[in-house]
């Protein structure tokens, strides 16, 4: 019996999707596959979240971010394809959580796709339930950017933590991290980020690491510099760096529990102390000491209860000698992992003296500036090289991000599809992707570029453990703004959108939007691209100055956002 042909078939045929091994490579070329760049944009991005190079776990579909996924499962994955390949240019995809449930007539400016993850109705927002509702195989986790196919590589939040770090290097420290120790664990997808970011600012980071394989592939991406199995070897070596004065980053493979009681014992304080283990998801994301990592996997499937309470145990002598290190005279920060909140339920009622990272991140968002991100839908490096060089003419009186876009381009490998990314605020957006278009339209790039960005971002999330953490008028925990931002970017123009819940900080701690928008050179593109790149930046100045943060109101009157209610 022959088997019908399916559209994906030809992507299978071509190479960039294996099913017997379930290998996803990043499509490139200029030959589009669906009926245009609209449709063909979303399709790479989501085989370019999957790809090997760029997903933690991508035989089990997952993306980053503990079990963050780009589709709920292979069938599911298949049926997105074929659904988008077959896609009309005025019809609609709805994607939830991971599936594609229906396909309807739009208009040919309306969104393709529309994705929602991991929403449950308030009352039901917790794990127990998700996890339960998941096993049912009505759900998905979606992190931030795994669901809403727009996460780059270990460099889209190289460039936040390099803009966290920094951030701290202005406030305490004179603009550099030079003969500073940071204390961190977690090589993770994001976590895999710290140690360069911290070089980068000249500072030596020590960073406690579970899965060996992580620090290998954190070295084989140049993100990490060297791997210790010795704690006393690391500390020393990380020692003698800092009185030198010279950049360094090790990766420890210990659990950051006992790492952190290591240089207790040692009377070691280092100057900077966070964490980035996947603490947000205690049954997948934060191993408990005394487990190696291969059998973690075991335990939780034999007895998740047992296991539970080790994770329990070594959560709360993790934030215990992250108090301690605070009292012996450390900047320690909760680095949206919800490590806090998690150790508070524990019983460790001390656990928000932490601060949180928007001490240092709040006044970027109150003028709008947050993360912004794009990829050459071709797969050309030197689409990407090019705009490095646009990116630094346009903002050259900008040092910290010229800074930024020179290290990116000689210290950053891409991975899937090249990419770059940076902060950039109100205006500066729309003017970038204005001109992004211009380049596809005259040729100067040789393809289409998608741009996008993080869900943490000005407008676009409300996570009081995080993002929206201690607001000026208390309105940490108010969800009306990720609904309306996701709205107006829909409406204002942009190719896909995507809703989601839980992500960074865990199932009932968040909800948030993002966005992709596919540069194709077209006249309407150039359009949608300054609407959506207006809207989405406006609305968190807007969300800002409603706070009361005067610096939102300053930037408002000055951009000319119209805000009907102003404060007194
Ligand atoms: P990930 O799942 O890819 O990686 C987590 C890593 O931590 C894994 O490599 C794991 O082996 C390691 N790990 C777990 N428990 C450990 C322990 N006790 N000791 C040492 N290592 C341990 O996750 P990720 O994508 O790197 O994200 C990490 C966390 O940071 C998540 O909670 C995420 O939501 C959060 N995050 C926050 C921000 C922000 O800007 N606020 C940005 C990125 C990530």
């Amino acid at each position: 019996m022959t088997v019908a042909r399916r559209p994906i078939d030809s992507l299978i045929d071509e190479g960039f999707y294996n099913r017997e091994q379930r290998i996803v490579k990043a499509i490139t070329g200029q030959e589009m596959h669906a009926a245009d760049w609209q449709i063909e944009g979303p399709l790479r991005m989501l085989f370019h979240v999957l790809d090997q190079n760029v997903a933690k776990d991508p035989k089990n579909l997952i993306v980053y971010g503990g079990t963050g996924k780009a589709a709920r499962n292979w069938d599911a994955f298949e049926a997105i394809v074929d659904s988008l390949l077959t896609l009309r240019r005025d019809e609609t995809l709805l994607v939830q959580s991971g599936k594609p449930v229906a396909v309807f007539q739009t208009f040919e400016h309306s969104p393709r796709v529309l994705l929602s993850n991991s929403m449950l109705v308030p009352k039901w927002a917790n794990w127990d339930y998700f996890r339960e509702m998941e096993a049912k195989g009505l759900t998905m986790y979606g992190q931030m950017t795994a669901g809403s196919w727009s996460y780059i590589g270990t460099q889209g939040i190289l460039q936040g933590t390099y803009e966290e770090f920094g951030a701290i290097a202005e406030s305490q420290y004179g603009g550099n991290l030079k003969h500073r120790l940071i204390l961190s664990a977690g090589l993770g997808e994001m976590g895999g980020a710290q140690p360069l970011a911290i070089k980068m600012h000249g500072g030596v980071a020590l960073i406690a690491e579970v899965n060996e394989e992580q620090i290998d592939r954190k070295i084989s991406q140049g993100y990490l510099d060297v791997k210790s199995e010795d704690l006393d070897g690391a500390l020393s070596l990380a020692l003698t760096a800092k009185d030198r004065g010279e950049a360094l980053s090790i990766g420890v493979r210990t659990n950051a529990a006992d790492l952190c009681s290591f240089l207790l014992s040692q009377g070691i304080t280092p100057d900077i102390v966070t964490d980035q283990t996947a603490a947000h998801d205690l049954l997948s994301g934060y191993i408990p000491a005394g487990v190696e990592y291969q059998r973690a996997q075991e335990l939780r499937d034999s007895d998740r209860t047992s296991y539970l309470k080790l994770v329990s145990e070594t959560l709360k002598s993790h934030v215990l000698s992250i108090l301690e290190f605070q009292k012996r005279g450390s900047i320690a920060f909760d680095y949206g992992n919800n490590i806090r909140k998690q150790a508070l339920d524990l019983g460790v009622t001390d656990a928000f003296k932490i601060q949180g990272q928007m001490v240092f991140m709040r006044p970027l968002f109150e003028e709008g500036r947050g993360p912004f991100r794009w990829t050459s839908l071709v797969g050309s490096e030197s689409d990407i090289r090019r705009l490095d060089q646009e990116i630094l003419e346009i903002f050259s009186e900008n040092t910290k991000l010229s800074r930024w876009i020179k290290q990116a381009s000689s210290a950053v490998h891409f991975q899937g599809l090249p990419a770059r990314v940076c902060w950039l605020g109100y205006g500066e957006r729309a003017n970038f992707g204005i001109r992004i278009n211009e380049l596809v339209r005259k040729g100067v790039l040789s393809g289409p570029v998608w741009v996008g960005r993080d869900h943490l971002d000005s407008g676009s999330v409300a996570s009081p453990y995080r993002e929206t953490e201690g607001m000026l008028d208390g309105s940490d925990a108010i969800g009306d703004w990720p609904v309306l931002n996701a709205l107006s970017n829909a409406v204002a123009g942009a190719s896909w959108v995507a809703f989601h819940h839980g992500g960074g900080v865990g199932i009932g701690y968040s909800i948030h939007a993002g966005f992709g928008l596919v540069l194709d050179g077209t006249d309407s593109m150039q359009e949608r691209a300054k609407r959506v790149l207006t809207v989405d930046p406006g609305l968190g100045i807007a969300r800002h100055a409603d706070a009361g943060y005067t610096r939102a109101a300053a930037a408002a009157s000055r951009h000319g956002i119209r805000i009907p209610m102003k404060r007194d």
